[in-house]
């Protein structure tokens, strides 16, 4: 009888295709240390973000190949996730040791963006991911409050902010430095810029795989100085589905295009009630406000979350829903939604990672 060869495996594990980044595992260097003998199989599947959507059927298919494979007697793997990259490292020294960095915008306040940044925050810590929290939103600096770390005391280790820790984040906000009731209206442009720049750059944030930064609502000098001053993965819009929400998140989208910043996708907030009588979704605001958003604009949808009171108390009580009530049906729609942004951070890692090939092996100009 033939022996089963390693080429024979690579060829059939080839045909698994990752549904997000539509290309095989193989090719995409998920399979790491296999070892095959004697009919003994044995490999790690490494994904590319604990978060990720497909990652049962993912499994589920390398198994089915495996199968699939005439010869082998005994088939053994480790599944792990490995984050990607999702921002360009080799210009950018400063945070080099954070893999993704995600900017959280919308168009208006209130619409839920912190809260939406702090439970998807939570949601991917809870995968597995390392995972920092940045309240940059100067003049409402609500994170401290819905982590209920009101004052954190903050150190400095060579010149260094030590970030606060919080259920397993890395926190800073500027709410734990100044009494921001006070001060923060006083602010302008270049030192509120220049306060960002320190949270960013002079922070000890050591490994992370997502930095989270919750940014002012609008259009002003926050998410300009982050779109500017170091690579970032991308940007998640929060609306609501009122017209008057949409239509201001459409100006917030329309100067990130303008910045070429990569729109990660938009999510929206609030989107319905849920009857605790007859359980059904109630649109009380109206259906589909972000979905037209997205298809007009081209870019993904990620997920729609529940007007819930119990989201509110979680966040005006310091107890977030994604730690008292996980299994909630609210905590689930956190869930998808992170879900389906680690995926889009893996596909703009994927991008990111092929057009820096493609520059590694463009030919010089000769003269
Ligand atoms: P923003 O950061 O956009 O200003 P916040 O996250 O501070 O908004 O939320 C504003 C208020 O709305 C808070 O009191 C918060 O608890 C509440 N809130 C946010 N999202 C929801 C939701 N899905 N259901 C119920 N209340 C919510």
């Amino acid at each position: 009888m033939n022996m089963v060869g390693v080429d024979q495996v690579l060829e059939k594990l080839s045909t698994v295709i990752d549904p997000d980044l539509k290309k095989d595992i193989v090719s995409m260097g998920m399979i790491k240390d296999l070892e095959l003998n004697d009919g003994n199989l044995k490999f790690t599947l490494e994904l590319t973000t604990p978060a990720c959507p497909f990652n049962a059927e993912i499994e589920d298919d390398v198994r089915k190949a495996v199968s699939q494979i005439q010869g082998i007697k005994n088939f053994d793997m480790i599944v792990t996730a490995k984050v990607m990259e999702g921002r360009s490292l080799d210009v950018d020294t400063a945070l080099a040791t954070v893999k993704n960095i995600i900017g959280v915008a919308s168009g208006k306040g209130g619409v839920g963006k912190s809260t939406v940044a702090l439970n998807l925050a939570l949601t991917l810590s809870q995968s597995g991911a390392k995972v920092g929290l940045l309240d940059a939103d100067i003049y409402g600096p609500s994170i401290p409050l819905m982590l209920g770390i009101q004052k954190a005391n903050m150190e400095f280790e060579d010149n260094k902010l030590q970030p606060a820790e919080s259920n397993g984040l890395k926190v800073v906000s500027f709410g734990f430095f100044a009494d921001q009731e006070h001060q923060a209206a006083i602010y302008r442009g270049p030192i509120i810029s220049g306060i960002l720049k320190q949270f960013l750059v002079d922070t000890n944030w050591s490994n992370l795989d997502y930095l989270i930064v919750d940014l002012p609502p609008g259009t002003g000098d926050i998410p300009l100085t982050l779109a500017q001053t170091i690579p970032i993965t991308g940007i998640l819009v929060v609306t609501t589905p009122q017209e008057v929400a949409s239509n201001v998140a459409v100006k917030a989208i329309g100067m990130f295009n303008k910045l070429n910043i990569p729109l990660i996708g938009v999510v929206e907030n609030m989107s319905y009630f849920i009857c605790p009588n007859c359980n059904e979704k109630h649109y009380v605001f109206g259906e589909g406000g972000a979905k037209k958003i997205s298809e007009k604009h081209n870019i993904p949808f990620l997920g729609e979350i529940p007007l819930n009171s119990g989201i509110m108390e979680g966040s005006d009580k310091g107890k977030p829903i994604m730690l008292t009530n996980p299994s909630s049906p609210s905590a689930e729609s956190f869930r998808k939604s992170a879900k389906n942004i680690a995926a889009q951070c893996s596909i703009l890692a994927a991008k990111l990672r092929e057009e820096m090939q493609a520059e590694a092996v463009e030919p010089t100009p000769t003269s």
